[in-house]
């Protein structure tokens, strides 16, 4: 067993999730910071051994996952302490991101995603809460990869309505695999949402809504299975309206794939400006 709850000095809380709170920890024997999810579950057999899955998971672009312990009906993860936050904390404060900004996000998520699809993972809540930065914000990795798939696993059965900040950012095929030919697998929708809140990050509200605007969870996925997509807006270079394009296919089959897009033109060209 590696972290017990006894090792751990809880130094304050970073954040609430639809699964439960997150807290910046002091590891006592090493002195080092991390972040300890709680979850409040009841405990199961199956969930923990999904959880394991999550021990394998190494990237430079992924928070890594030190250890996970069952406690007082909750399961605890302890992870990798990102000390800048959220995309959308940065959302919240800052409101917008410039296109320089977001090429560099982007192309360490796309590096993430890549890596997990590589290892024939799916993320499925690719959102900007689970994108988390370094302070410099220079660094940004994926968050929550296998949480989101142990906590679905109790969710998806229930309502949709309770985790409905994440089936927000959910593709049209997953909401209605039918209209597209069974093409669904899943890999495509995590660019669906990768997409979706890296327009986010540039408007500066979720592109589905008109800024301020809130709606039900019916007429949200009415306007996702049934609408256009959002794109970008004319204000934004070409190279990134092509980009969001490409992310924001309806039409799984036409998705760019993490490979495709790190090649794509708004990513390249920022690259060389960067060198
Ligand atoms: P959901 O429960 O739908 O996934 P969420 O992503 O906002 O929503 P949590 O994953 O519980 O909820 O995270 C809550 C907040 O805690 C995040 O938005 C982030 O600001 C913070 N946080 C989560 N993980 C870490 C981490 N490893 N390092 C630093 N902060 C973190
Ligand atoms: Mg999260």
């Amino acid at each position: 067993r590696q972290a017990q709850s006894s090792d751990l000095e809880r130094l304050g809380i970073l954040g609430h999730g639809s699964g439960g709170t997150v807290y910046k920890v002091l590891h006592r024997k090493s002195s080092s910071h991390y972040a300890l999810k709680v979850v409040r579950l009841d405990h199961d057999r199956y969930i923990m051994r999904e959880a394991e899955i999550l021990k394998k998971i190494n990237s430079p672009f992924i928070v890594k996952c030190e250890g996970i312990f069952e406690e007082g009906g909750s399961i605890n993860f302890v992870l990798e302490y990102m000390d800048g936050g959220s995309l959308a904390n940065l959302l919240k404060h800052k409101k917008r991101m410039s296109e320089s900004f977001i090429a560099n996000a982007a192309a360490q998520v796309l590096k993430g995603l890549k890596y997990l699809h590589g290892e024939r993972i799916v993320h499925r809540d690719i959102k900007p809460s689970n994108l988390l930065m370094n302070r410099n914000s220079q660094v940004i990795k994926i968050a929550d990869f296998g949480v989101s798939r142990v906590v679905s696993q109790s969710m998806d059965t229930v309502s949709c309505n309770s985790y409905v900040g994440t089936c927000a950012y959910m593709s049209p095929e997953r909401f209605d695999p039918d209209s597209y030919g069974g093409s669904y697998n899943g890999y495509a929708g995590d660019v669906w949402s990768f997409g979706l809140s890296m327009l986010e990050c540039y408007v500066g509200y979720f592109p589905f809504l008109a800024p301020g605007q809130k709606a039900d969870w019916a007429t949200l996925m009415c306007a996702i299975c049934f609408g256009d997509p959002p794109c970008a807006p004319p204000g934004s270079s070409a190279q990134f309206r092509s980009f969001i394009g490409c992310c924001l296919q309806k039409d799984p089959s036409n998705r760019w794939t993490p490979s495709q897009l790190l090649n794509h033109p708004f990513l390249t060209e920022f690259m060389h400006r960067f060198k």
